[in-house]
């Protein structure tokens, strides 16, 4: 039998420390099926313009789903974890608040898990059954939608128009890339089952 550990004990019954910023401060969702997140931001971050952009963009492309995103909680990162350079950080993130709602990790800095030198944007990040999104707050505005395109199911894309092509290109324009025709019922797929299963929650209908 483990030996009892009150001190870990009481450390794990602390409530996470709740940020300055507050889930009203960010945009609402609209849809027909608004998915909530627990948002987790460095102590010192100070740009809701830049959090506005991501969820915008989320949503607008979402919505050919009958799908958006709304922040349900905001917590502040440990110190520790505001800069996630390797595997093990990215697996100490999942530690933090709940496997419910889906963990949106807002860092300062996020190496490529294979070549600590090169800058990633953002991850999905899977252990186990659980997943959760870490965004570089250096990232484009439509990272979180990439990266909720990978929760629900897409793997990367080869075409032009679909926000799953990572490769540069200068057509279609930025307004136009979304998720595409052939990607639409996998998302739908798997939201449906991820929200039966509890792996995602929704945001309650006020
Ligand atoms: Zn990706």
């Amino acid at each position: 039998m483990p030996p009892f550990r009150p001190f870990l004990l009481l450390l794990c019954l602390l409530p996470a420390r709740a940020h300055a910023l507050a889930p009203a401060d960010l945009p609402a969702c609209h849809a027909r099926t608004c998915i909530a997140l627990d948002l987790w931001l460095p102590a010192d971050f100070a740009d809701p313009s830049w959090l506005e952009s991501q969820l915008t963009v989320a949503n607008e492309r979402l919505a050919v789903i009958g799908a958006g995103v709304q922040v349900a909680l905001v917590h502040t990162l440990p110190p520790e974890l505001r800069q996630i350079d390797t595997v093990a950080q990215r697996n100490q993130l999942g530690h933090l608040g709940q496997q419910t709602p889906l963990r949106w990790f807002v860092v300062a800095h996020l190496a490529d898990a294979a070549d600590p030198a090169a800058v990633r944007k953002g991850v999905t990040w899977r252990n186990g059954a659980a997943v959760w999104v870490i965004g570089s707050q250096t990232g484009m505005r439509w990272v979180l939608a990439h990266e909720l395109g990978h929760v629900l199911g897409l793997p990367h894309s080869t075409e032009a128009a679909s926000l799953m092509n990572k490769k540069p290109r200068i057509w279609p324009p930025p307004w136009q890339i979304g998720f595409a025709a052939r990607e639409q019922p996998v998302m739908k797929r798997t939201l449906a089952r991820m929200l039966r299963t509890h792996a995602l929650q929704t945001v309650p209908v006020e």
